[in-house]
């Protein structure tokens, strides 16, 4: 059974488990709004600065462990959790709370969250959401899952990290989330990317379309439409009145040509038609585009992975 003692002061003693660019922000930060900090990391020497500022280097893990009520973890994966915290340091664990803030899959997640649990650790899975630079700035945002209480007790000494965001209690909602913004990211990213390349071609330069692209189109054309027919999403509602699957597949298929006719890789408007016209396929042709939501749904043909 999962244990947790009363709301920590705010100032209470706090240990980080892996001294990566990212658990060095997490100490520095931690340490800057006046926690006791207690850190390990297999190579002890990156927390030569950290002990310099008055951090307290472990010899072990378990004793890393024992020292405060709150130990975060963040080292590379959740094979190297279990790699790290042998048996004495699981045992060290029992009754105090872990936050593992490392990035993997939901299925890991749950994986973890029982493996804490029959140590009798109160666990809260996590995902970072800024590079270290960001960490401890205002608006920096921090997802947390897992049980609501081991939350609300340790809520103010996680809130000096960023803004924290518990999303529930099923321990995969951190990460599940982490995943669908970096997919967001990525997809973004890669949108612009694939336009300056396309525009480039005609020896435009990026930093001349980056102004039309992101400042004024993005936020009209993009963001706006999006936050305003999400409800539409949860109904499965698609009117195509302004607007239909069959006309934006043939604006799929105008950008996928015209990367051809200019020499510029055309993967991305592809695989954006191919899923339009899976919209169409399964009966979609009359909807808007956001019925490509229900293509998303559903798992991918056998094989196209
Ligand atoms: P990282 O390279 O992912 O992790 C480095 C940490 O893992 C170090 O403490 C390293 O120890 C430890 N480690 C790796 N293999 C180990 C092993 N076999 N045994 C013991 N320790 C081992 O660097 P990071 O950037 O700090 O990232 C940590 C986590 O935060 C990752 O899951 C990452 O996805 C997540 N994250 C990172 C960022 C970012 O921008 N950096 C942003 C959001 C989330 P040594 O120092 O001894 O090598």
């Amino acid at each position: 059974m999962t244990q947790q003692s009363s709301t920590p002061a705010p100032n209470s003693p706090v240990t980080v488990i892996g001294l990566g660019p990212m658990g060095l922000a997490l100490a520095e930060t931690l340490m800057k709004n006046g926690h006791p900090t207690t850190v390990w990391n297999r190579t002890p020497g990156k927390a030569r600065n950290l002990v310099a500022g008055g951090a307290r280097l472990a010899a072990s893990v378990a004793d890393a462990v024992a020292a405060s009520p709150l130990t975060v973890v963040c080292l590379k994966d959740y094979a190297t959790l279990y790699e790290v915290f042998g048996s004495a340091a699981g045992a060290a664990a029992a009754g105090r709370a872990l936050v593992n803030l490392n990035s993997g899959t939901p299925k890991e997640a749950h994986a973890a969250a029982s493996w804490a649990a029959a140590r009798g650790v109160a666990y809260l899975d996590g995902a970072i959401m800024v590079p270290p630079p960001l960490v401890g700035e205002p608006g920096a945002a921090f997802l947390y899952s897992g049980p609501r209480e081991v939350f609300a007790a340790h809520r103010d000494t996680l809130a000096r990290l960023g803004d924290p965001r518990h999303l529930g209690s099923d321990p995969g909602l951190a990460v599940l989330h982490n995943a669908a913004l970096l997919g967001l990211m990525y997809a973004t990213m890669n949108g612009f990317l694939h336009a300056a390349a396309l525009v480039g071609s005609a020896g435009v330069p990026a930093a001349e379309f980056a102004e039309l692209a992101v400042n004024r189109f993005l936020p009209t054309v993009v963001d706006a439409t999006l936050v305003a027919q999400a409800p539409d999403l949860d109904a499965g509602h698609y009117p195509g009145g302004l607007g239909t699957m069959e006309m934006n597949l043939n604006a799929l298929e105008h950008i996928a040509l015209t990367c051809e006719e200019q020499g510029v890789h055309a993967g991305q408007p592809l695989l954006m038609r191919d899923i339009a016209a899976q919209a169409i396929r399964d009966g979609h042709g009359a909807s808007n585009y956001l019925a490509v939501f229900e293509v998303f749904k559903k798992e991918a043909a056998p094989g196209a992975r």
